[in-house]
């Protein structure tokens, strides 16, 4: 029999790559969000357009026993929507109801797998003060002290999946995802993310010109191509380790040296203006030592690869936004 799966935030970023991954293996997929992808027509079987905060239409969506349920939707964005403190009751009162919503729709219909991303932003920040040494191995994640409000909800859900689990006999798998980046993301209008915001400031760039960097550029992340992302959450998912465990790049990176990178990919010559913005913490990595240790998996693919094939998806569409505003 055909296999069947729901995606929960489709018409986002990962999900609407998810959908097109679960198609790609002969699933029968059901996505639902509040909104359809802007970048891409979504290859659902069905999409619903719904709130699931909403209890009722959780229960309608979720109407037969899937055979793996990914739950993504959440209330998030880039750093200059989660660190301002400005939507901090919206993130967690809509992220936290949606999860609550749909991990007990599921146990209800006896589905067992369902797959939560959680956050590296739920690592303590004292360990992340030193841009250079970062700490985000799994087990550092308490005593807790996430620096956002985002981050506490991620531990809090993190915590309800794993409960369902041990108390219901579920099968929930926790991942920790690290800045995830590819083509089809956010790239403008201030909930896009680094390599997103780094590639679209360069392709905007006149050769010659300059760009803006937040901070002292100093500030290290590290960044995951979409299809790895992907494979780790499928590999996760299917597997006897309910987590949480980190889905993330360990080839860390100065914020200015992601500049320079996608300064380097236009062939441009751009120079480099560091300015005050809204920060997060100093350092983070992802630490693969569990995920390879418990899948015999860990990403592999160079950060250079996935900025390349992200700066010409970008560089397209402020093209074709260009020529819009031109028209
Ligand atoms: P995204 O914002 O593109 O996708 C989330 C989707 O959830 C959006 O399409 C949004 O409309 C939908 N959504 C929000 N509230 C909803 C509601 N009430 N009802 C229905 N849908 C709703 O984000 P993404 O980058 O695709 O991230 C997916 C998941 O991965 C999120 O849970 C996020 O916290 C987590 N995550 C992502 C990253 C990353 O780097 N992208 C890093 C860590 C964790």
């Amino acid at each position: 029999m055909q296999k069947t799966a729901l995606v929960c935030g489709a018409g986002g970023f990962i999900g609407g790559h998810l959908v097109k991954r679960l198609k790609a293996e002969g699933f029968w997929v059901r996505g639902v969000d509040l909104k359809f992808n802007e970048h891409a027509e979504t290859q659902a079987d069905d999409f619903v357009i719904g709130d699931l905060r909403d209890q009722r239409l959780v229960r309608e969506v979720i109407d037969r026993r899937f055979d793996e349920v990914y739950q993504l939707a959440a209330d998030m964005g880039g750093a200059g929507y989660i660190f301002t403190g400005e939507n901090d009751a919206d993130i967690m009162h809509n992220s936290a109801t949606i999860n609550l919503n749909v991990l007990d729709a599921c146990h209800k219909r006896n589905i067992k797998r369902v797959f939560y991303s959680s956050s590296a932003c739920m690592y303590p920040e004292h360990n992340q003060l030193d841009p250079d040494n970062p700490n985000c191995a799994e087990d550092s994640a308490y005593p807790a002290n996430p620096d956002s409000e985002y981050g506490w909800e991620k531990l809090f859900s993190e915590r309800l999946y794993l409960a369902y689990n041990r108390n219901h006999g579920m099968e929930c798998r926790v991942a920790r995802y690290h800045n995830i980046f590819g083509p089809e993301g956010t790239w403008t209008g201030g909930k896009e993310k680094a390599p997103a915001a780094m590639c679209r400031k360069v392709a905007e760039a006149a050769d010659g010109g300059s760009i803006e960097v937040w901070g002292d550029g100093k500030q290290t992340r590290s960044f995951l191509y979409i299809d790895e992302c992907l494979e780790g959450t499928i590999r996760l998912l299917r597997s006897d380790f309910e987590g949480p465990v980190n889905i993330g790049s360990d080839e860390m990176i100065a914020i200015n040296g992601l500049a320079k990178m996608a300064i380097d990919i236009s062939g441009k010559s751009v120079a480099i203006k560091n300015i005050p913005g809204p920060l997060g913490v100093r350092g983070r990595n992802s630490d693969n030592r569990l995920i390879r240790q418990r899948l015999g998996w860990a990403p592999s693919e160079t950060l250079r690869d996935g900025m390349e094939k992200t700066y010409a998806w970008i560089a397209g569409e402020v093209m074709r936004d260009h020529n819009r505003r031109a028209a």
